[in-house]
């Protein structure tokens, strides 16, 4: 199996699972009982909240709250903000955020709140100034992801930050960090950004644990009501063993940062340029400058995109095709359309995120197999006019 799919979940990290068995075993006590018992899962959570800390880059672990995952920090970002600033009915956010985000704006929108989605031009880059034009005073919050789940393209959030703060000091901003933890260096405290969410199943940690940062200036209501965990933010029994995994994964990965940007990079860059100069029909979906290390999109013109994803699935490659299938039609993915990705490659784009477990030799095997697949699917395809039309330019190349 050669796993290139690693925005989608990643695999968890032996040292983390160590890590946590202990607090599956032996150490279940409830973090907030008062006897002794519960004295070393109490501990292992103050530590897991100071390696959240460093690993967002914050000043405080006072600002670091433990949720369920990435979406429940956008749900308890979003909503609390909002919640808390009820005379401002104005909120921002971009075209191609994560549906978490989106889906919440779209709730909040329903309710009465005006919207203002921004675009990106067709390399995934954030129109920077439409959204300062966008930017009001009764703006409540404004939402960021900081690097896309689909194309890996980087948003400027400190820049976006900068922007906001000068023009309406009062808005809030959220920025979506899930995909950008653990694949550029983070450090809120040196920014203006108000909130940060992340996840830990995105960064070798297990699914069900992400964590929310909320700097000192800003309120929030609580999503989730009833005892005092999370300092009244988020109810719920700490979640012990899942927060140790996420506070081990998050140290592993600040200290694979720099392999991360250098070798898994490279590797990115060679399954990248492989496919690109072998297959004719292919085409890059992103600025190629300003992206997360792992991450390529690559769009196959004239062929369907489930069909490439099933010849991978047969040779054992796992990637992921930007379109959901939501009620029975398959939906193109509503970033590449944000970006005006044109039609004929829209439904053959594939995303290939790589990890720190990426090999030379999987990225090899899916460079020699791409072409091989390619060769099948376009024979079928519907365009064979289109196709060599295609193949001439590239032999002209
Ligand atoms: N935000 C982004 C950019 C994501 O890619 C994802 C997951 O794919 C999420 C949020 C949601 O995270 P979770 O699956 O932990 O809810």
């Amino acid at each position: 199996m050669i796993y290139l799919d690693n925005n989608a979940t990643t695999k968890v990290d032996e040292k983390v699972l160590n890590e946590m068995l202990p607090y599956l075993r032996d150490e279940y006590a409830n973090a907030s009982s008062m006897y002794s018992f519960a004295s070393k899962p109490a501990k292992a959570l103050q530590e897991a909240r100071a390696q959240i800390r460093d690993f967002v880059g914050a000043k405080d672990e006072k600002e670091i709250y433990f949720t369920s995952c990435g979406s429940e920090s956008a749900n308890t970002a979003i909503k609390g903000v909002v919640n808390c600033n009820k005379e401002k009915r104005h909120l921002i956010t971009t075209k191609i955020e994560h549906p978490c985000v989106l889906n919440t704006y779209k709730e909040l929108e329903k309710q009465g709140y005006e919207v203002d989605y921004i675009g990106v031009n067709a390399q995934g880059d954030l129109n920077i100034s439409e959204l300062t034009e966008k930017l009001r005073k009764d703006t409540a919050l404004v939402s960021v992801m900081w690097a896309n789940n689909e194309t890996g393209v980087i948003n400027p959030v400190e820049e976006i930050a900068e922007i906001i703060k000068s023009r309406s000091p009062q808005t809030k901003f959220f920025v979506d960090g899930v995909q950008s933890a653990g694949k550029i260096q983070m450090n809120v405290k040196d920014t203006k950004i108000d909130l940060l969410g992340i996840s830990g199943h995105k960064f070798h940690a297990p699914k069900g644990v992400g964590a929310l940062y909320v700097n000192s200036s800003t309120r929030l209501t609580s999503l989730i009501n009833g005892g005092h965990q999370e300092r009244g933010l988020r109810a719920g029994t700490e979640n012990v063993p899942y927060i140790v995994g996420m506070g081990k994964a998050a140290t592993l990965a600040s200290d694979a940062l720099e392999y991360e940007l250098k070798e898994v990079k490279r590797l990115r860059d060679k399954l990248e340029n492989g496919i690109l100069r072998n297959v004719y029909n292919s085409r890059l979906n992103a600025n190629l400058l300003n992206r997360v290390p792992n991450t390529t999109n690559i769009g196959f013109e004239y062929v369907e995109g489930e069909l490439i994803l099933l010849h991978l699935s047969d040779l054992g490659i796992c990637a992921s095709s930007g379109s959901a299938c939501t009620s029975g039609s398959l939906e193109p993915s509503h970033v590449l359309r944000a970006m005006g990705v044109p039609f004929t490659a829209l439904h053959g784009s594939i995303r290939f995120s790589l990890s720190r477990f990426t090999t030379e030799k999987e990225v090899d095997f899916v460079i020699e197999k791409m072409p091989e697949i390619m060769d099948k699917l376009t024979k079928i395809s519907p365009f064979q006019d289109e196709l060599k039309k295609l193949r001439e330019i590239k032999k002209g190349e």
